[in-house]
């Protein structure tokens, strides 16, 4: 066999490389076993006996740095020259969580008057309670000015709870405790059952922080998956709250209004902008806590479309988040027959209605 132009030292490396990578993959066709053994071990030898793959070896060789590196280097690409084969059945079948729409899933809000509050976090809700016990802060500021519009229907669109302790993040010893979480949530479920009065219609949409149950569920605690739901666990049914969850399509008229986490990427400098470009539709989203707006005329048949960003209504000085550029906020859409829409974004800035 005609040798490469290589100093002895390389030629030696070389060849110590070749013989190591052929040595490994004769045992791999071996250890594969059946039929194409002897196919795949004359394959490897010839492979690896033949000038075109000693050369490319030698050129690899002399084109690196240092010896031993080059000689890794060399190993490394012979032995990953063959990639593995996942034999069938290895990988047991499993139904990975799409992003797409399902049918099966679509909560399409009449028209009227629609609440959306969003991001309270619970409990880490923006609720404070003033010497003479009275509440007060943006989550009350914002439920009360939904109250007081008389909503046909009240979208609570997600992140409500923040599911904090079946997180992954560091926790604070004094936050220690998923019952806590759970029995804060309850409440605070209860009280606006109580506050909006039972003829309300109250429809929850899950946002990835209750996401975060589900996948603490799967990952923890597979055996249970399907029988402890979330929604159950929050006492929604007896509430009359719908549930929506996985990350369905839901709609006001010719508004979609999503959680906003069911898109890839970020907000960005201006959230609405991002999504509204991203959708290429009419689009409200909660998620990335800051009021924004963002509507085009579109020039060649001069109609509208526009994004929407809300605003949250949890501490803006978490400790998992302390410094951020976080805004208290909420909105009114009001949607006609036609299905157009007018959407109130507003801000709330201390205290006050923006
Ligand atoms: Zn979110």
């Amino acid at each position: 066999m005609p040798r490469p132009r290589l100093t002895s030292e390389e030629w030696e490396i070389a060849q110590d490389a070749i013989s190591q990578a052929r040595k490994g993959r004769i045992d791999d066709a071996k250890r594969r076993g059946g039929e194409t053994t002897g196919a795949r071990t004359r394959n490897a030898h010839s492979y690896a006996n033949s000038q075109e793959h000693l050369e490319h070896i030698g050129r690899k060789v002399r084109g690196f740095k240092g010896i031993r590196e080059r000689q890794a280097q060399a190993d490394e690409e012979l032995l990953a020259i063959e990639s593995p084969v996942i034999p069938r059945g290895a990988v047991p079948d499993f139904e990975p969580i799409k992003g797409e729409l399902r049918e099966d899933k679509v909560c399409e809000l009449q028209t009227g008057r629609i609440g959306i509050i969003s991001d309270a976090h619970w409990p880490f809700h923006d609720l404070k309670r003033d010497g003479d016990g009275n509440f007060y802060g943006a989550y009350m500021t914002a439920i009360e000015t939904l109250k007081n519009s008389q909503c046909d229907v009240i979208v609570l669109n997600g992140d409500m709870l923040d599911v904090y302790n079946l997180s992954d993040h560091e926790k604070v010893e004094a936050r220690r405790s998923w019952k806590w979480e759970l029995d804060v949530a309850k409440a605070m479920l209860q009280h606006l059952r109580r506050f909006f009065g039972d003829k309300q219609r109250i429809v929850y949409r899950e946002g990835n922080h209750e996401e975060r149950y589900g996948r603490y569920i799967a990952r923890k605690a597979k055996e249970l998956e399907g029988t402890v739901h979330l929604e159950e666990f929050l006492g929604l049914r007896a509430l009359n709250i719908e549930w929506v969850d996985k990350r369905a399509k839901m709609t006001a008229g010719k508004l979609w209004i999503d959680h906003g986490h069911e898109w890839f990427g970020g907000g960005g400098v201006t959230p609405a902008r991002n999504y509204r470009m991203k959708a290429i539709e009419n689009i409200l989203v909660g998620h990335v806590h800051r009021t924004s707006t963002d509507v085009i005329r579109k020039p060649l048949d001069g109609s509208y479309i526009g994004g929407w960003s809300v605003g949250c209504l949890c501490d803006l000085n978490t400790h998992y988040a302390a410094r951020n550029g976080w805004n208290h906020g909420f909105a009114i859409v009001d949607v006609d027959s036609t299905g157009d829409f007018t959407v109130h974004n507003k801000m709330i800035i201390g205290g006050e209605i923006r």
